[in-house]
């Protein structure tokens, strides 16, 4: 991908295509935002023959064999099993001692060779271990850069060894505009503010099933609130498809995610800026759900939601994070409702 086209995150892009990338690099931040589309970029760039100093020509030898996934300078690293491009499994050992030995030649065609391992936090300690010399002397022609959603997960030793880039989450009107410019359905907007911040979740999102999960979350909350029953939540959470989802690490997190969004919507209530609510199909059950709580009780439910999100993050059991949330939040029972 040509780097003008790349969306988000300008100001570090502005600072990798100048040349400055180190010789082990670490981009961390969340799915989708275009860590390994950039560090792909920046790989073409350093080898294109035709294009300029920031910018690559997509039409050389060079990037046609990058874009073809074909380059015998660029190597990618990854954990799937069903490989498109040059695939080779990082969490194994021995493809991480191929990775030190590779490392060690001069570029066959380009100006540098880069080694680029996706999804960095699956290594398994040995492979991790294995490639830690290499991460601290890299011979000058290479370049290695690992990538992370979860940077906490890798070994300090590799985190040490690196120079980070924190990518961040994109902003709604960022992904908004792109998305106007590749699809043609309604619902853009809505689909945008349901992403996470990831250009990858917007288009791969099913609107249909996030929104019937968003009204799940969104009559459990109002029960809570009208109820503060356990038996009852619990009640809800026994029905299916909930049951099964709330089992599942990635179903959580979801979860965990658009009750933050409606959290957020009812922060925005509160604050009296509705024109910021993502959720504006379900207004009147947000303003009905808002006129029963208190501000604090707000900020402190969005708090615990956070909380949950790190405890998924950290390996606690799905269900205990969820429930647990709730317990949290009936802790502050005394800030929900209105003094009338
Ligand atoms: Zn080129």
């Amino acid at each position: 991908m040509r780097l003008r086209d790349f969306v988000g995150n300008q100001q570090m892009v502005q600072i990798l295509r100048r040349g400055q990338l180190p010789q082990a690099s670490l981009f961390t931040g969340p799915e989708g935002v275009g860590k390994k589309t950039l560090a792909l970029s920046l790989a073409a760039l350093a080898n294109c023959k035709g294009g300029t100093e920031e910018e690559l020509c997509g039409t050389c030898p060079s990037c046609v064999k990058e874009a073809a996934g074909h380059h015998p300078d660029i190597w990618l690293f990854q954990p799937h099993k069903n490989l498109i491009r040059i695939g080779k499994d990082a969490r194994d050992p021995n493809t991480m001692r191929q990775l030190n030995r590779e490392v060690q030649f001069r570029p066959f065609e380009g100006r540098l060779r880069f080694f680029i391992i996706d999804q960095a936090e699956t290594m398994t300690e040995e492979a991790a271990n294995c490639i830690l010399k290499t991460l601290e002397e890299p011979p000058e022609t290479s370049r290695i850069i690992l990538i992370t959603s979860f940077p906490h997960r890798l070994l300090p030793t590799i985190r040490s060894r690196c120079q980070t880039f924190p990518f961040h989450p994109l902003g709604r009107e960022t992904i908004l505009s792109y998305l106007e410019d590749h699809l043609t359905e309604d619902h853009l907007e809505m689909r945008a503010s349901l992403a996470e911040g990831s250009i990858a979740i917007a288009l791969s999102l099913d609107l249909e099933e996030t929104l019937e999960q968003r009204d799940r979350m969104l009559g459990l909350l109002t029960s809570w609130c009208e109820q503060e029953s356990f038996e009852a939540l619990y009640k809800q959470c026994e029905q299916l498809p909930l049951r099964s989802e709330l089992k599942t690490r990635e179903g959580v997190w979801r979860y965990l995610n658009l009750l933050h969004r409606i959290g957020e919507d009812l922060y925005f209530l509160q604050v009296e800026t509705p024109e910021r609510i993502v959720n504006q199909d379900r207004l009147e059950d947000l303003q009905k759900l808002s006129e029963g709580v208190e501000l604090n009780w707000v900020r402190d439910f969005l708090y615990h939601v956070d909380r949950a999100r790190w405890d998924i993050d950290h390996y606690v059991n799905p269900l205990m994070c969820f429930e647990t949330l709730w317990l949290m939040s009936s802790n502050d029972v005394g800030n929900r409702h209105r003094q009338v």
